[in-house]
């Protein structure tokens, strides 16, 4: 469909099931589940897609190591799966990246990573190398079967030196582990919506669509050719990411709920109402 015939459809039936606010990789990817899924959805984005924070990333798509330390074991296990994902489904786009550290004595971090596992500090400190070992070795594990990556490596002083032969000779192992990185997100994002264009005719977004609200109900504004026209849905999902108190009130929301989210992996299941907020990473 193209953006005049994107107007059109919506002039001649402002009703829809779902309006999605925000053309990032959020508003993206639920307008995408929910396309797929047969639901009649509309997502506006105010300036070009992925223009937001989805085109300012720093670039890494976690598997969420850091998160082990924390016991957030459910959440390691869906970054890595929706990783793998990326992985897979974007190989384009979507890389491994051999991360090394640099580790400078045996036993640190022990009783620090014990107390955060519990819940009982928030404090970072330094680890060596047992806590690192125990950490890559789960890492390893929860990534399972459905590996897309080598497993870590753990090398000696002697191996470490002789492989970077500049390195501080101060440390007393070095481990490489993998993550991932993405080149450009917010290409990934627009084939994400091309894809969905594709399978579901039907579905519409548009971009320089501002969402508003004017007297009774949400509004889209056309930053181009600055008419504005009403739309009637049923359910709002605000996906403004950085924007999304301005959003509530541009719309008049009083922001019940906000669903927090971390990173680029995209969450499939979205509750009812929900309004996303993102953290940076
Ligand atoms: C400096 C930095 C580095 C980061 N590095 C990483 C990283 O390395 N790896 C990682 O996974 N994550 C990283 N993140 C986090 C990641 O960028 C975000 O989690 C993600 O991009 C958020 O996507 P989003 O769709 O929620 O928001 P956005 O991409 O910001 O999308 C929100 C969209 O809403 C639109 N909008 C706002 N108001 C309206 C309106 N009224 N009507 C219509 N549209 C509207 C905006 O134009 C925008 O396009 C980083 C973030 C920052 C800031």
């Amino acid at each position: 469909m193209t953006r005049a015939q994107s107007w059109a459809r919506l002039r001649e039936r402002p009703e829809v099931d779902v309006l999605v606010i925000g053309g990032g990789i959020n508003g993206i990817s639920v307008f995408r589940e929910l396309a797929l899924n047969g639901v009649d959805v509309v997502l506006a984005e105010k300036s070009d897609f992925c223009s937001g924070a989805s085109a300012a990333l720093s670039r890494m798509v976690h598997g969420g190591l850091r998160y082990l330390e924390n016991g957030e074991f459910k959440l390691v296990r869906e970054s890595l799966l929706e990783r793998d994902r990326l992985l897979r489904n974007a190989p384009h786009h979507v890389k491994p990246l051999p991360t090394t550290v640099p580790i400078f004595d045996r036993f640190s971090g022990l009783t620090n990573s014990a107390f955060r596992f519990l819940g009982l500090t928030r404090q970072p400190s330094r680890r060596g190398a047992l806590v690192i070992k125990t950490g890559l070795v789960l890492y390893d594990l929860f990534t399972g079967g459905r590996r897309a990556m080598p497993k870590h490596e753990f090398r000696s002083r002697r191996e470490t030196m002789a492989r970077w032969p500049a390195i501080n000779p101060a440390l007393c192992n070095s481990a490489t582990y993998y993550d991932a990185r993405v080149s450009h997100p917010e290409r990934l994002g627009i084939e994400m919506l091309r894809d969905t264009m594709a399978e579901c005719p039907g579905a519409v977004a548009i971009n320089y669509a501002r969402v508003e609200r004017d007297g009774g109900g949400p509004v889209l504004h056309d930053e181009r050719s600055r008419e504005q026209y009403s739309i009637a849905p049923k359910l709002i999902i605000n996906a403004t990411g950085g924007w999304i108190d301005l959003t509530n009130a541009a719309i008049g929301s009083a922001a019940p709920h906000h669903g927090r989210h971390q990173g680029l992996a995209p969450h499939h299941r979205q509750p009812r109402a929900v309004q996303k907020r993102s953290t940076v990473t």
